[in-house]
């Protein structure tokens, strides 16, 4: 830097090229913000998907009340709430074959698999959500 402490002659270029310094070093900033940004979401991502763990038993319950456990590991066909809904335990995965409810959105919620998912049928007031082991006092349906 020559120019430091010499007064400069032309003040509207020294302004200007002051100006370009400061926004290219903004710009920087910006970019390094983004990549940051990037590798946290990625490493996120990462993080989920590790962690994502497969379940063992398929907790039912009806109107907030445990209706039974069913383990991801036998297969099956089971009718819940009175066959009101059938519940399906296959290739460790659980589904909902059939409900009687108008919307059948717990049907097309498909099949879930990991600790945390569930399936809702908020007529028939029952869900299943996917646990990694089962609860205690609670018999395994099979
Ligand atoms: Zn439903």
């Amino acid at each position: 830097m020559p120019i430091i402490g010499i007064p400069p002659k032309n003040t509207k270029v020294s302004n200007m090229n002051a100006q370009n310094a400061k926004s290219t070093k903004k710009y920087r900033a910006d970019v390094i913000v983004i990549a940051t940004i990037l590798a946290l979401s990625l490493l996120l991502v990462l993080v989920m998907t590790l962690t994502k763990k497969q379940g063992a038993v398929a907790l039912v319950e009806i109107d907030g009340v445990v209706a039974g456990e069913y383990s991801l590991d036998v297969e099956g066909t089971f009718p819940l709430n009175g066959g009101t809904n059938v519940l399906v335990i296959e290739g460790g995965t659980a589904y909902l074959s059939y409900s009687n409810c108008p919307d059948h959105t717990c049907e097309k919620t498909g099949k879930i698999r990991y600790v945390g998912q569930t399936i809702i049928c908020l007529p028939n007031r029952l869900s299943i959500t996917i646990k990694g082991e089962a609860s205690d006092g609670v018999d395994l349906v099979s």
